[in-house]
């Protein structure tokens, strides 16, 4: 498959670089990222894209990274201990490692997941989407751009893709445009995409738009509590009327519906995400519990409309809100919780006694004990006391190896 011509070849200049103490520390204690003032002194400046190696006080190697004189995280690091030379037979040993982590998924129905997750799969920064034969690279930072000519054919070496997309964070976006004209969206190898992608997750047929959807096209990291839902729902008699906050293409709608509740809302303030989630259920019509299923639409703001649906006097057998991430800073922190609190108050005022409620966090700045924690108070002052069936954190695609990296966590419990 040829790839992408306007990609340039990966730079083999390195800039020698020392560090404070206290980063010593951390890099040998394996963390991936070295902040710029952690820095003592470099044998030069470097462009974005370089390797840096990084040397302890006596000189010794601590490890070599890809630079990055844009962003306050200085240097992502590869490898550490061991000096090595980052090639694509460098990158293959990482992507063989990292497939092969996942393999029991494809026994479950599943090609669509995240093979490659960033920092936790020896990989800052760096992420990759498997749905089915397409692949997306979606990079945190442009620092990966002079690397991808390595990366990719590494890459196509290790799996059958039919397509690599290229997907960037909004600081990546600018530089790939104005260094090499290189767009969010753009196809890396393989023909145009003129379809959505179409994938299974646990047998469920999904389509995501891997160019315009959010993140890559899907939010994979909720395929185990989505799971979790169904075998909740399949066990119980008494839940009929499900609510799905936060609903993006109807993931949780899907396998409520499989699970055999009749009356389902999707409630999100996407159009686009909510077409798809209709998309989704038609995907699914050999199904028959979900070809019978009632299942409507919301499109507006989550907190407006719950508000306005408890007025009404709506009540539902299972309430699931799985918001964005509220906390991108630390200064965020409160809001956050805040925000979460006034979402588990609606959640029960919508959620008739004794029914599911199913609250997930994102937020890595927010701690799993504090968010639960929150959680509780607020369903105890409203009189609604919650009793935990499950907790869940992160699925096996979506490993944790450093403390940043742990960000998802979500609660199943029957309110009062
Ligand atoms: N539960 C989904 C993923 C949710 S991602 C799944 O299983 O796939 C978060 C979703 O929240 C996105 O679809 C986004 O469009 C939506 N969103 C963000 N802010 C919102 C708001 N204020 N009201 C309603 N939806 C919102």
């Amino acid at each position: 498959m040829k790839i992408n011509k306007k990609l340039p070849t990966p730079p083999n200049k390195r800039i020698a670089l020392y560090v404070k103490p206290a980063a010593e520390r951390a890099l040998r204690n394996g963390h991936p990222w070295l902040f710029e003032e952690a820095i003592q002194r470099q044998n030069r400046e470097g462009q974005a894209g370089d390797l840096a190696v990084i040397f302890d006080r006596k000189d010794r190697f601590l490890a070599i990274g890809l630079y990055d004189p844009r962003s306050p995280i200085r240097v992502r690091i590869l490898q550490q201990n061991d000096p090595a030379a980052i090639d694509q037979d460098w990158f293959r040993e990482r992507f063989l490692e990292a497939s092969r982590l996942r393999d029991s998924l494809l026994e479950t129905g599943t090609n669509g997941y995240r093979m490659v997750h960033g920092e936790n799969d020896g990989l800052p920064g760096l992420v990759i989407d498997r749905y089915d034969h397409n692949y997306v690279i979606k990079l945190d930072t442009a620092a990966w751009i002079p690397r991808l000519a390595d990366v990719l054919p590494a890459l196509l070496s290790v799996v059958t893709a039919e397509r690599l997309v290229l997907r960037l964070s909004r600081s990546a976006q600018s530089i790939a445009k104005s260094d090499i004209d290189l767009l969010d969206g753009e196809i890396l190898a393989g023909s145009p995409l003129k379809e959505p992608a179409l994938f299974q997750e646990n047998r469920l047929n999904f389509e995501a738009d891997l160019i315009h959807g959010q993140k890559t096209g899907f939010f994979f990291d909720q395929r185990e509590n989505r799971a979790t839902l169904e075998k909740i729902i399949a066990g119980r008699e008494d839940i009929d009327a499900m609510l799905n906050v936060f609903a993006y293409t109807g993931g949780f709608s899907l396998y409520a519906a499989r699970a055999g509740a009749r009356n389902i809302t999707s409630l999100d303030s996407s159009q686009p995400a909510l077409d798809t989630a209709v998309k989704n259920f038609e995907l699914n019509q050999d199904i028959k519990s979900i070809s019978t299923v009632s299942h409507k639409l919301a499109c507006g703001d989550a907190f407006q409309v719950l508000e306005i649906y408890g007025s009404e006097g709506r009540r539902f057998d299972s309430v699931v809100i799985d918001p964005p991430s509220f906390a991108n800073r630390q200064s965020d922190v409160g809001r956050a919780l805040n925000a979460y609190r006034r979402l588990t108050r609606l959640g029960l005022s919508v959620l008739r006694p004794g029914g599911l409620l199913v609250m997930s966090s994102c937020s890595s700045r927010v701690g799993a004990e504090e968010f639960y924690t929150n959680i509780n108070r607020v369903a105890s002052r409203n009189d609604r006391p919650l009793s935990e069936l499950t907790s869940t954190r992160h699925a096996l695609d979506h490993p944790v190896n450093f403390p940043q990296g742990a960000y998802l966590k979500c609660l199943f419990a029957i309110a009062d």
